[in-house]
């Protein structure tokens, strides 16, 4: 049974960065790769990043009913194409989503076993440092993302768990450590621990 994991966070929280650490460090997951309108940012390869095209072909997607999930965010659509789950549960891995709130609230609906994982920076001062540290945007973008970031954070109460990012390292294997939790419930090794039991003869123990 694949587990889906929505991470959402404000820009410059350390979400990305802790997405990467918990892909390359915890197997059997796969990442979902959205659709957005946006233009490519930097080294941003189109399929890797994102899934880059125009709006007439996002539209045409949205209508014909592609997405799992879509959100207009900054000016620009984004959007969780279904083909995401149909391959993670083909290939029996666990899914990754990095959505915004509005994206997942939407996922929560169709999926309500989404496991939803909220990240923060630790302060509005720290937020600010990692966006000018990062050196990705002007001052006017950042101050964007700072008043975004005070509006976003106030969501952080739909969320199942919420990470605050102040030591990178403490923060990553947070992550990694909710991953594997959340793979041991009950309901997800039924399957794997039938086995286990059948190796066990309750009956013939209790007589011995
Ligand atoms: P997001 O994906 O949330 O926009 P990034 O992962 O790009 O954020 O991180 C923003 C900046 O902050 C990057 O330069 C990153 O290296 C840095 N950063 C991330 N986590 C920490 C942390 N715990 N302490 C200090 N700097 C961090
Ligand atoms: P960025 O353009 O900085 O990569 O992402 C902007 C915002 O869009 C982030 O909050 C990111 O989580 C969100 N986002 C990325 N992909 C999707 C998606 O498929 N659906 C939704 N709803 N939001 C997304």
């Amino acid at each position: 049974m694949t587990s889906v994991f929505i991470i959402s966070a404000p820009s410059g929280s350390g979400k990305s960065t802790l997405v990467h650490r918990l892909m390359t460090e915890v197997g059997g997951l796969t990442f979902s790769v959205s659709y957005t309108t946006r233009k490519p940012r930097g080294q941003e390869v189109d399929g890797e990043a994102y899934h880059f095209i125009g709006r007439v072909e996002f539209e045409a997607r949205r209508d014909r009913g592609e997405f799992l999930e879509w959100a207009e965010v900054f000016g620009n659509y984004y959007g969780t194409h279904q083909d995401a789950l149909q391959i993670a549960e083909k290939k029996g891995l666990d899914l990754v989503l990095d959505i915004d709130v509005q994206g997942a609230a939407q996922l929560r609906k169709r999926i309500p076993s989404a496991v939803t994982i909220f990240i923060l920076a630790p302060s509005r001062e720290k937020l600010e440092q990692r966006l000018r540290m990062r050196s990705q945007d002007s001052d006017e973008v950042i101050r964007r993302r700072l008043a975004d970031a005070a509006r976003e954070i106030q969501d952080y109460s739909l969320y199942d768990y919420v990470l605050v990012n102040e030591d990178l390292n403490e923060a990553a294997e947070t992550l990694k450590s909710v991953v594997r939790a959340e793979r041991i419930r009950r309901i997800k090794v039924e399957e794997k621990i039938k086995p286990i039991l059948a190796t066990f003869d309750y009956q013939a123990d209790r007589k011995q």
